[in-house]
């Protein structure tokens, strides 16, 4: 039987993508081939990798502004050093928001890079909350924030307006919800939260920022480089980037983000509003921050736990357990997992 996977990452896929990508990697369009034994370079991977890329403006309505997509590895990590290595300039400045574990990662790499500035923290208070008055500096190179944070179960509803560039790790709420993206001059989003399996991680970036830091940088990590290169800079990871190929194209079959967001909106809010009506469960993010991705509680009575734990093994539920810094629970609710699975949820809640 299949599992009603909560899983915060890796994470669910659409059920037609994983049987897609395992048809393919038995025989990748009728050629007798597997996906995973053909050259990158061969015309049939290539346009693999370039529907992914266009499939990604396209949903994000950044086609014909300016914009790359590219497909990288070394996961959201790596990012967390290319951009300032391609954004901080030498002598500038860069700005951050830290808002948990992710954007704490971010921060220290871009302080190996140069001059790092936190401009607000919510570290006070287990970042349980999104800081919101606080100003970015018009001087600053960039300002950097995490727009959902997978661990703490925050996210930022309202992005502040900023007088610099505008970079977003959005790993893992990417296409869960209509935003202007072109407010954005980067954007980047590990591909095993919401867009397919690990392996890679795309990189949406404004051309026009790119080669004015003054420094040398490394080819691997160099945006325009890859940009160039379309994405075959090195060997990409084929079944990653061809996955997340398929949940692109079911999230434009689904009618694009407008209406997974609707989806989403519903799924967030029958499991907050039975976080917020049942006396034994207590949300841990602040109301109005509330990720619609990832839901993180605890047990008001902590002597329920066998009890909770046992009930929602028994209705097949996976990956509720809370991340190990902050324990409790945590049902990430992300694009793929059907509404018919948060409902099961709420029904074993309910018999608690
Ligand atoms: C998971 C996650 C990361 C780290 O991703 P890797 O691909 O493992 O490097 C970074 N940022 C956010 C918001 C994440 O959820």
């Amino acid at each position: 039987m299949k599992k009603h996977n909560f899983s915060a990452g890796p994470s669910i896929l659409p059920q037609e993508v994983i049987k897609q990508a395992a048809a393919a990697v038995l025989n990748f369009n009728n050629s007798g081939l597997s996906l995973i034994e053909i050259s990158h370079r061969s015309a049939p991977f290539v346009d693999v990798m370039d529907k992914a890329r266009k499939l990604v403006l396209e949903l994000m309505g950044l086609e014909n502004k300016g914009y790359s997509a590219i497909f990288l590895q070394g996961g959201a990590s790596l990012q967390f050093l290319m951009v300032p290595y391609n954004l901080l300039k030498v002598n500038g400045k860069a700005t951050y928001l830290d808002t948990g574990t992710w954007a704490s990662g971010a921060i220290k790499e871009s302080k190996y890079v140069g001059t790092t500035e936190v401009l607000a923290s919510s570290k006070d208070k287990g970042y349980n909350y999104i800081p919101k008055n606080f100003e970015i500096p018009t001087d600053a190179d960039y300002f950097h924030c995490t727009s959902n944070n997978t661990i703490f179960g925050t996210q930022i509803k309202e992005f502040p307006v900023s007088p610099t560039l505008m970079v977003c790790d959005m790993s893992s709420d990417i296409f869960s919800r209509e935003l202007d993206f072109s407010k954005f001059d980067l954007i980047y989003a590990g591909a095993q939260k919401n867009m397919g399996p690990a392996g890679t991680t795309l990189v949406v970036v404004k051309d026009e920022i790119l080669g004015k830091s003054g420094r040398t940088i490394p080819s691997m990590l160099d945006y325009q480089i890859q940009i160039a290169k379309e994405s075959m800079y090195n060997t990409p990871s084929v079944f990653a980037v061809y996955t997340s190929m398929l949940t692109l194209q079911w999230i434009k079959d689904m009618g694009g983000i407008a209406a997974i967001e609707k989806i989403n909106n519903e799924k967030a809010r029958i499991l907050y509003a039975e976080i917020d009506s049942n006396p034994n469960f207590i949300g841990f993010a602040a109301k109005e921050d509330r990720s619609f991705m990832n839901v993180t509680f605890n047990l008001a009575d902590e002597s329920k736990k066998e009890r909770f734990d046992s009930l929602w093994k028994a209705a097949g539920i996976e990956g509720l357990k809370g991340h190990r810094s902050v324990g409790g629970y945590r049902a990430s609710i992300y694009n793929a997992l059907p509404l018919e699975s948060v409902q099961v949820l709420v029904d074993v809640m309910k018999q608690l």
